[in-house]
């Protein structure tokens, strides 16, 4: 197969699990919990105190510098303001609403000026108070993205790929509402002004291919990229090496070649805010692994607790091992099934044993498969063995910070060796190292 960026692998990729419901479920939970912090900077700071009333699509949380807003995604009493679990595995300050299942709504002002007319700080301010972020799990804020992209990119990339094993979320959102992604797009376009828009998508979502091909007349300034597909494609500088050609260079963003990367669920959501103005209360997430009884994608309320979601996909097995926030590659297991979706939350994985586990005796036997898979030409191997040995020097030099996390040198190491754990622990090691 042609291979578009350096190393990557073949996993295997169970999306059928949860791409046979093409009907949304829309939960509706009795209680959401939202954490002050849902996205890359500083924290919001509470707009409501306990007892307040609360509408559907108020903002509830906001503060200064690098942050968005946060907004209550049903109506209802705030019963509490306390730290709560968070899918980070850290106690976040979180606006606890029970919901009185009423969804009265605040008013919203969309935006109906046609696009040639609309400027750039009006968008860019409807996308901030919407509380836009990278919904592809980067959760940075979509505004400052935005903004730090003008006047510096050529190109413009949706990213579609979602190439982690086992979701389906973006894959139902093209397929039900890519209409609305292409709106997104054009709004961005506008603001940007790139040379090039372009969606691309892995070639194993033939039905969401054929729906954005159908789309793709009434807006021709934008182009659909079919990529083979491999793991990690969606990952920024893999994918616009995949379609530019272009290397982003270590430690650099993808504006240093001119590109700007956003998922197509954030597109949506950019279109929701400018056209309808409705914040970023809700999103497309995958409950799908051998453990859940009935995988499936649903729409759902931002702060839904994960245990009212599993429950309405049938409930767990009893074998379950491991839940998991994202995908079986990149994501973070969960220990607490009480900790809510949020914006960034794409996935919720149920998985009976462990996919990558490792071995009990792990032995390295040099045999290189993990730097020929490893995506930022990183030595994973030498990684390893010096963080196992506490030389903080070397795993400055081999540049331990590109690790993405991706896994897939843990994936394809026959000696099972636990990579990705010890690089965390290599980095917290150089981290506190830097401190002192
Ligand atoms: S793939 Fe595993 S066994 Fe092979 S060199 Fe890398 S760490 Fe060692
Ligand atoms: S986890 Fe890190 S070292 Fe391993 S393949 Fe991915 S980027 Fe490379």
């Amino acid at each position: 197969m042609k291979h578009l960026f350096f190393g990557g692998i073949h996993p295997k990729y169970n999306k059928e699990m949860s791409t046979g419901i093409t009907e949304f479920l829309t939960v509706t939970p009795k209680t959401v919990v939202i954490p002050l912090q849902q996205h890359i900077g500083a924290p919001c700071t509470p707009l409501v105190r306990v007892g307040d009333r609360v509408l559907r699509g108020q903002k509830i949380g906001d503060g200064e510098g690098l942050c968005v807003p946060v907004h209550a995604s049903v109506s209802g009493t705030v019963v509490a303001i306390e730290p709560r679990p968070h899918t980070n595995g850290r106690m976040v300050n979180a606006i606890v609403i029970e919901n009185d299942m009423r969804d009265d709504t605040v008013e919203l002002k969309g935006n109906t000026t046609p696009l040639a007319q609309l400027d750039d700080d009006t968008i860019l301010h409807a996308v901030r108070e919407a509380g836009i972020v990278g919904m592809g799990g980067a959760a940075f804020p979509g505004n400052v993205k935005a903004l730090s992209a003008m006047g510096h990119v050529d190109t413009l990339i949706a990213n579609a790929c979602e190439c982690e094993p086992y979701i389906t979320a973006d894959d139902s959102l093209l397929r039900t509402d890519a209409k609305h992604v292409l709106e997104g797009m054009e709004i961005l376009r506008h603001v940007l002004r790139p040379e090039r828009a372009v969606l691309a998508v892995e070639d194993n979502k033939t039905e969401a291919i054929a729906k954005v091909k159908q789309l793709l007349q009434e807006h021709p300034d934008i182009e659909l990229v079919v990529l083979p597909t491999m793991y990690p494609q969606g990952s920024e500088k893999q994918l616009i090496q995949a379609v530019t050609r272009r290397e982003v260079l270590p430690g650099k963003l993808p504006v240093s070649v001119g590109c700007a990367v956003f998922n197509v669920s954030t597109f949506a959501a950019i279109y929701r805010a400018v056209r309808l103005g409705m914040p970023l209360i809700q999103r497309i997430v995958t409950v799908s692994g051998e453990a859940i009884a009935q995988p499936q994608n649903f729409i759902v309320r931002i702060g839904t607790p994960f245990h009212d979601l599993i429950e309405v996909a049938g409930g767990l097995h009893d074998a379950t091992e491991r839940v998991i926030s994202g995908g079986p590659m990149m994501g973070f297991a969960q220990s607490d099934l009480q900790v809510p979706v949020v914006k960034a939350t794409n996935s919720i994985l149920c998985l009976l044993k462990d996919r990558n586990g490792a071995a009990e005796n792990p032995v390295c036997l040099r045999c290189g498969k993990c730097v020929a898979v490893c995506p930022m030409r990183l030595q994973p191997l030498y990684m390893y063995r010096f963080t196992n040995a506490g030389r903080i020097d070397e795993l400055k030099r081999l540049n331990i910070f590109d690790c993405m996390e991706c896994g897939s040198c843990a994936f394809t190491c026959p000696g099972k060796l636990p990579l990705v754990e010890t690089f965390r622990k290599g980095k917290a090691m150089v981290r506190e190292a830097n401190a002192k």
